[in-house]
């Protein structure tokens, strides 16, 4: 009897409970296992109503019919699980040009869409690129409806702040031009850029993980770094020389002068072909634990821009590279930075991941490709001049040292893969000029 009252009065609250509608509209939300969400490895719980929207466009494919939108979410949580070792899709809740709202990593989950903002906001994106064309009318309505429904479920608060993502990243076009556009129209939307604090204020960061190593990172940063980089030249010599060392350093006095004398002709043959390789070490890189060989050499460059801040001296491009690999570890689970060298405008290349192993920077050709990139956002200017030359002899370093066949194919990021603007037009347009440059688009098979 008490089990059947129990019963007949959560049906009662049940139907008394608007789920889907609002007194304005009505808001349809297709649920995980509706659209055939894999099940997450990890999910962390927060509190709500939070404070902020944050808004994305996912610069990737639209979609219109219940079908379409349900393969887009799926394609973007295998890419943010499979590729980002994320613990699930990034987003909190997606809309499609369906005009439905797909749950993401749904209500009362820390989301992975907007460093900083991720335990006190929703991260809700726009399936498709809106760079240049605005989403239509039923994704927009289907947004702005959802946002009411938040603040009535009490999952917003009333007085929440919606940004887009670029007024909470620094660097990025998200969520595109034109959604960006509309977006300043709606009641909630404030302006200005507030980005978070930079791997400051550990404490902020309540995964216990990130706190441990942001310590170690501010340790290592007020240690200093010393001035001297290494410059590299073509010099199997110097290598020969420094294995020899360890193992046969009485051999070694017998060959050193030999040596000296093929590096003396190595380095006049190569005194125009100089690269500035600064090592790991140097830009005070966190030591990883894990990483995947890669045997080289490999047949692919895949040229990206950072779309983040541009560095002209040795300290500051030693504090980007530090920065994005605190970004790639921390904000993205990744093992290490995803480049394997950067390029900054201070004519230096700076190792990322390094020789011989896997990248993280575009999925289908991590395994088989060098992922260079230049240090700033290149969508409107193009690099200096430093940064060109050493990026294009660094191309020709790894040839000569075996790292890239001599055939290799370059291509921008946005050429292996689908809906990136990376490495920005004006780059890209750059690097068109290239020899090894390939036209047309090769993005890899979708899972
Ligand atoms: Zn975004
Ligand atoms: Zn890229």
């Amino acid at each position: 009897m008490f089990m059947i009252g129990l019963t007949l009065l959560w049906t009662a609250w049940m139907l008394s409970q608007p789920p889907f509608s609002t007194s304005s509209m009505t808001v349809e939300i297709v649920n995980r296992s509706q659209w055939g969400a894999r099940p997450p490895t990890e999910r962390e719980y927060i509190p709500m109503p939070v404070p902020y929207l944050i808004l994305h466009h996912t610069a990737g494919k639209r979609c219109y019919t219940h079908e379409n939108c349900s393969a887009v979410m799926r394609g973007i949580q295998n890419f943010h699980m499979d590729d980002r070792k994320w613990g699930d899709i990034g987003y909190t809740f997606c809309v499609g040009e369906d005009g439905r709202v797909y749950e993401g990593r749904g209500w009362n989950v820390w989301g992975a869409h907007n460093i900083g903002y991720n335990n006190k906001s929703i991260g809700l994106c726009i399936l498709g690129n809106f760079v240049n064309e605005s989403p239509n009318r039923a994704a927009l309505d289907a947004a702005k409806g959802f946002l009411d429904y938040s603040v009535e479920m009490n999952k917003l608060t009333h007085d929440y702040i919606l940004y887009g993502h670029r007024q909470a990243k620094n660097g990025t076009v998200c969520p595109g031009d034109a959604l960006f556009n509309d977006i300043r129209e709606w009641p909630h939307w404030k302006q200005g850029n507030h980005f978070p604090p930079n791997s400051k204020g550990c404490e902020d960061h309540a995964y216990p993980l990130y706190s441990m190593a942001c310590r170690e990172i501010q340790e290592t940063t007020t240690m200093g770094f010393d001035n001297s980089s290494e410059l590299v030249h073509i010099s199997a010599a110097q290598r020969l020389y420094k294995a020899l060392g360890v193992v046969f350093p009485l051999v070694v006095i017998v060959v050193t002068s030999y040596l000296s004398n093929m590096d003396k002709i190595n380095q006049s043959e190569s005194s125009d072909m100089a690269v500035e390789i600064v090592s790991r070490s140097k830009w005070g890189a966190r030591s990883v634990s894990e990483h995947d060989n890669m045997s080289m050499p490999v047949p692919y460059v895949i040229l990206h821009h950072t779309a983040g801040r541009r560095c002209s001296t040795y300290e500051s491009c030693c504090a980007e590279m530090r920065s994005i690999q605190n970004f790639h570890m921390d904000g993205r689970k990744w093992w290490d930075i995803g480049y394997t060298f950067c390029v900054g405008e201070d004519g230096r290349v700076y190792e990322g991941r390094g020789w011989n192993v896997q990248g993280a920077h575009s999925i289908g050709y991590n395994a088989k490709s060098i992922g260079l990139c230049i240090l700033g956002n290149f969508v409107n200017d193009s690099p200096n001049k430093a940064a060109l030359d050493a990026a294009q002899k660094f191309l020709e370093y790894c040839v000569e040292n075996n790292k890239l066949t001599p055939d290799y194919t370059l291509y921008g990021h946005r050429q292996s893969k689908n809906g990136t603007v990376c490495p920005g037009d004006a780059l890209f347009k750059h690097i068109q000029t290239w020899p090894h440059w390939k036209p047309g688009d090769h993005f890899p098979p979708s899972k």
